[in-house]
């Protein structure tokens, strides 16, 4: 016979309206809000299929850089800067030496048509840079769009060959934080830093069952950020073999995803469920939102650009 019926009934009353509660508190999508050790502000940090969130005060950089190291990891950082591009290219290399990666092997790819006007940046031990000649379009989407093509067949001939995991980034920013291996993952992608505290009705993916990025009303996670995201090269090589077919697809049916490369990307991370999520932290736009108390870094950021005059 169990303890409890021998107490007097409404005490076992409470303690099972205790457990009750508890119990469904810690059910609750809530409790996935945990916040951050001495951070104020809630946050997700748990995706509903237990991929990380990451934001600061989530991760030990110490222990994390320790179990990378003794793996020896080799991360490739590709950048493309097709054109007018190739003048981002300086800082975005020298803030990458302070702030990516630092203390881990890393190989920068530089994808571009103006191979002389790569600039000679200092780079760290264990640290090099390749430059790989590809060709221009003349729209900068498809610019954009392509470069999907280009990781693909680069991490089928050289990356798997060279590097553990690929970082995918757009040029026209600068690291101003720390930016480590806590991002390393089989599959990542980065919370859009307009749309992180959005409803998923809100989110800009494309809406037309034409495309090959269709996602309808009522589906989806988050929206991703198509300036950066990576991985494994294997997972890599998947993603971006598979949203440049998508592409083709689309453009021998007539229609162009309304945000490009981005919204194939988040088409394909909403049925390949990342295994890690990346916060805005690591994507931002001060220029456009500010500083809101929620980011504790600034890590990733754009760097402002006058669109009319780099694009034509
Ligand atoms: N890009 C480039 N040359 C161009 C247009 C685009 O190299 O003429 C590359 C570059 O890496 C850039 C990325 O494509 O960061 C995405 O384009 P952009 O940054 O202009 O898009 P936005 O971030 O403004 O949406
Ligand atoms: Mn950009």
């Amino acid at each position: 016979k169990s303890k409890c019926f021998a107490l007097h009934p409404w005490i076992c009353f409470l303690i099972i309206l205790i457990l009750v509660f508890f119990g469904y508190e810690s059910m609750s999508p809530r409790s996935l809000l945990v916040g951050r050790l001495g951070a104020s502000e809630t946050v997700l940090i748990l995706t509903p299929w237990l991929a990380p969130i990451v934001w600061e005060g989530t991760f030990n950089i110490d222990i994390l850089n320790e179990q990378f190291r003794l793996r020896n990891t080799t991360i490739g950082l590709t950048v493309f800067a097709i054109k007018k591009y190739v003048v981002f290219l300086k800082l975005f290399l020298e803030t990458a030496e302070q702030h990516f990666m630092v203390g881990h092997r890393v190989n920068y790819y530089v994808f571009t048509d103006r191979p002389a006007d790569v600039p000679q940046v200092p780079l760290g031990a264990g640290r090099r840079l390749e430059v790989l000649t590809v060709r221009n379009y003349t729209r900068w989407q498809d610019v954009s769009m392509h470069r999907m093509e280009m990781i693909s067949r680069f991490s089928e001939q050289r990356f798997q060959h060279e590097v553990d995991y690929l970082v995918c980034a757009d040029v026209d920013m600068k690291f101003r934080d720390h930016v480590g291996v806590e991002i390393l993952s089989e599959l990542f992608g980065t919370l859009h830093p307009g749309f992180y505290s959005s409803n998923r009705e809100a989110f800009t993916y494309e809406r037309r069952p034409q495309s090959q990025a269709f996602i309808p009303q009522g589906e989806g996670d988050f929206y991703y950020m198509g300036a950066f995201f990576g991985g494994s090269v294997m997972e890599v090589y998947h993603l971006t073999k598979s949203c440049h077919e998508a592409m083709v697809v689309d453009q021998g049916n007539g229609i162009e995803a309304v945000w490009h490369d981005e919204s194939h990307l988040n088409k394909y991370l909403l049925y390949h469920k990342p295994t890690k999520v990346l916060s805005p932290e690591y994507m931002w736009d001060q220029q456009l939102l500010g500083w809101p108390s929620v980011m504790k870094k600034l890590r990733y950021v754009a760097v402002p650009k006058n669109h009319e005059a780099i694009r034509n």
